[in-house]
């Protein structure tokens, strides 16, 4: 067991990035894996140190006294009279970002051999700091990231006068979302030797994860209810699944009736449909992986981050959600491969089936009005994602959530097969629909999809460009992580605009099947209950994420869906 010598709570200094610099920090806790220590500096900035940089406060007052002084402060400070040296060494701490200078022109200004050593020996000291990307930990984390913008100077350089020594930050390491650590090169080298021995290990199957594809899973915050929660939905959206689809098809549909017996176990399996499906799915997979297209990158990833090994049993709640955030098969990455192909295609191909079946039971030439509304509809709402298919890169699901059965089974069952539900009630329950009516529910759906459009592609442009010339009347927020969160425009309207326009949207969906039944509004009603979950969950890792700039945002935009109301 490796030993530390700071405890956490104690007060000491801790070296500034790049600097010669020491500031008075507290040790909040230190990694044993690592051997790093988080700690904070006055003004609350978090980073961390290696044990070699940080000083007991007592040795460092003895040295600054003028005792023969082993701390870098102090023998930097001693030959910074020595031209060159005090120069570079300035100009390191002036810009902690940047590459060391080359061997060559350091040699040019050493004048002896002596020289040399030293400098040798104060680049050891000084260079080999440098600034790597540190993890963002997706839960739980709530240390300030620096980014190294003007903005972040500013707010960090105020309480650092204390001090009376500032600290200017480099601008050149400019990183959406990074934050600072001290590590010495040679222990990155390590890093990255370990990153490729995991990524072997993964290329062998075994349950190792490489870093940058680590799962965002690793919390202590369980959601969807934790492990019995999520054993219930496991059970329980499949049974529901089936449950709506044998109530759809009955002349009588009741809510209150006894649920309908299920169909005998070979009524329930047929190989022809399994095989069918299967093809569909490989097809699928087949113009996934053809060479067109353009490639994009996706947002950062927890570039940097040390492996962690969770060693509870939480195999059923790791199941649901999903241990995997990027499960990749070569260059085939399974989730973004299933949000997107085989249920949202398949939902459509599935409507279309429901129209061709419509015209055959009830002997119609052409199909129904509603059944022409409910298929351009939900149409447009596919080609609208395929079409915009990039801003799937910026959705929870990819962001956040791992590949487990709720993605794999909400992407593959629930929306191929309840999305189609509308049209699926329609074949067995007509229902006519004036023009006038189609007329408001084509008003409704339109507006809807006008909202849910202009706020995502809103956000999606700002998050791509936040200077975006388009977008320079907008308000914003600053936050500590170098985003801004929009505070005007769509995103000013609710903090789920978008969520508005979907939920309006699925009530155009429903309405075309008539008020008979609530079935054909059941969709929209676990819509907004799941809206509402994400929303919730949402909110929860943005003020995680954003911390004070996120409750400023909702102190001026206080709804949180629906203006006025919720
Ligand atoms: P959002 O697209 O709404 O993304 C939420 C993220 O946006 C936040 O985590 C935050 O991320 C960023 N954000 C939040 N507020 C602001 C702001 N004021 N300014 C800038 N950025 C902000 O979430 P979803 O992934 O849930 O939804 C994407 C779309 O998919 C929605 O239109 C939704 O309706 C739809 N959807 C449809 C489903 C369906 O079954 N039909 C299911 C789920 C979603 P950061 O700051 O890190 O960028």
């Amino acid at each position: 067991m490796p030993s530390r010598k700071f405890a956490d709570g104690e007060v000491v200094r801790g070296r500034w990035p790049g600097s010669s610099l020491y500031f008075e920090v507290e040790v909040l806790s230190h990694d044993s894996k690592s051997q790093l220590y988080t700690v904070k500096y006055k003004d609350g900035t978090e980073l961390e140190l290696k044990e070699s940089d940080i000083k007991p406060l007592t040795s460092f007052k003895q040295r600054k006294s003028g005792s023969t002084s082993s701390s870098p402060s102090r023998r930097r400070g001693s030959r910074g009279s020595r031209g060159s040296r005090g120069s570079r060494s300035r100009s390191r701490s002036r810009s902690p970002g940047r590459p060391r200078k080359s061997s060559s022109q350091s040699s040019r200004r050493s004048a002896s051999a002596s020289h040399n050593v030293d400098i040798k020996e104060m680049r050891k000291e000084v260079l080999e700091v440098k600034l790597t990307p540190l993890v963002l930990k997706p839960f739980g984390n709530s240390i300030t990231r620096y980014n190294g913008e003007p903005e972040h100077r500013e707010r960090n350089a105020i309480p650092h006068k204390n001090t009376q020594e500032q600290f200017p930050l480099s601008q050149e390491s400019s990183y959406i979302s990074t934050q600072y650590s001290l590590r010495p090169r040679r222990e990155e080298i390590k890093l990255k030797e370990i990153d490729s021995e995991e990524e072997n290990i993964v290329l062998k199957g075994t349950t190792l994860s490489r870093t940058l594809e680590v799962t965002a899973t690793q919390t202590k915050d369980l959601e969807f209810g934790g492990v019995p929660g999520v054993f219930l939905i496991m059970l329980g959206l499949p049974a529901f699944l089936f449950l709506l689809l044998l109530l759809c098809r009955q002349r009588e549909p009741s809510l209150l009736n006894f649920p309908p017996p299920l169909p005998a176990l070979y009524d329930l399996w047929e190989t022809r449909v399994f095989g069918v499906y299967l093809l569909w799915f490989f097809v699928q997979a087949l113009f996934y992986l053809l060479p067109i297209g353009k490639v994009v990158e996706g947002t950062p990833l927890t570039d940097g981050r040390r492996l962690k090994y969770r060693l509870n049993g939480n195999a059923i709640y790791d199941f649901y959600i999903g241990r995997e955030l990027n499960p990749r098969i070569g260059t085939f990455d399974l989730k973004y491969f299933c949000e997107l192909r085989p249920g949202l295609i398949g939902w459509v191909v599935i409507n279309l089936v429901m129209l061709l079946a419509e015209m055959k039971l009830q002997n119609r030439a052409t199909p129904s009005l509603a059944m022409v509304l409910v298929n351009s509809f939900q149409l447009l709402y596919v080609v609208d994602a395929l079409w915009n298919e990039e801003a799937v890169l910026t959705t929870m699901d990819i962001i956040h959530d791992g590949f487990g059965f709720m993605l794999a089974f909400g992407d593959l069952v629930w929306v191929p097969f309840i999305y189609s539900f509308q049209a699926f009630y329609l074949v067995h329950h007509p229902n006519e629909v004036s023009w006038l009516a189609a007329s408001l529910i084509v008003a409704v759906k339109l507006c809807g999809y006008v909202i849910f459009r202009c706020a995502n592609a809103q956000k999606n442009a700002f998050r791509k460009n936040p200077t975006d010339p388009r977008l320079a009347h907008l308000k914003t927020i600053h936050t500590s992580t170098g985003k801004s969160l929009l505070v005007s425009g769509w995103w000013g309207l609710v903090r789920h605009p978008n969520y508005l326009g979907d939920l309006i949207m699925a009530l155009a969906w429903s309405l075309p099947c008539g008020f008979n039944h609530i079935l054909p509004y059941f969709y929209v009603i676990y819509f907004t209950a799941l809206l509402v979950h994400r929303e919730a969950r949402d909110e929860r890792q943005c003020r995680r994420k954003y911390g004070a700039a996120w409750a400023e945002y909702c102190r001026r935009v206080p709804y949180r869906i629906v203006p006025g109301v919720y």
